[in-house]
This record gives structure tokens, sequence and C-alpha cells, in this order.
């Protein structure tokens, strides 16, 4: 019995529900993470940034293509927020795009894909 707080509303309840009682939000976030992917394109760079970053954290499919589009934003903190956060999807795409960001990107964005690119041919810690 797995009793957690949802991300719509705070409210805690059993997830086995799936969907919180008291406003609705999926279980899994579809709501939530759907708001994050809108707040990528907020006209306040840093409230873009902050959605980046925790979509980053939930990896969810449907972030990918919105999170490509705002790593190439002209704003600085807004891309670089966006591309940390594609560091954590496993997808060719994001290889090809830190490989440009690389190549590419400002002084901040080379170092974050660099980074990441020497993790990815790691693989994950032994
Ligand atoms: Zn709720």
């Amino acid at each position: 019995m797995s009793r957690r707080f949802c991300l719509g509303c705070g409210a805690e309840y059993d997830y086995a529900l799936g969907a919180c009682p008291a406003c609705g939000e999926p279980t899994d976030g579809g709501a939530f993470d759907e708001n994050l992917v809108r707040a990528l394109a907020h006209p306040i760079p840093d409230i873009a940034a902050n959605a980046a970053r925790i979509l980053g954290m939930r990896k969810p499919g449907m972030a990918l293509e919105q999170l490509l589009h705002a790593s190439r934003s002209g704003e600085p903190e807004r891309a670089e927020a966006a591309l940390e956060a594609l560091c954590a999807y496993d997808d060719v795409r994001v290889d090809e795009r830190l490989l440009e960001a690389q190549a590419l990107g400002t002084a901040r964005e080379r170092a974050i894909a660099k980074d990441a690119i020497r993790r990815r041919k790691q693989g994950p810690p032994a």
C-alpha cells in the first residue's frame, strides 16, 4: 500500500487509486508533466529553467521534443537548463543534440555537453 503526495495539490492518498481524490491529478503525474512542458515556453526564463530541472528529474517521454526545442533557445538560462535536463534521457536525439552543443554552444553549454558525453561513454557505474 503506497501512500504518496499528490503532485497537483499535495494531498496524501493511496496511489493505487490512479488519480487524486482531492483534485483529480493522475497518479502518474500526467497533468503535472504537461504543465511543466508548458512552462518551458514561459516568458520568464527562470520559470522555464525550473520546469526543465524538474522534468530532468522526472524524465517523462512526452517532454523530450519540447526540451530539445528549449535547449536551442537564445536565452542562456532557458537553454542551459533544458540541455542539462536532456542529459537524463537515453535517446539518440539527445546524443545528437549534445554533440551539437559541444561544438556550437555557449561556454556553459559546451561544458554541460562535454561532461554528459563523457558520462554516457562510461555507461552506468559498475
Ligand atoms: Zn491532488
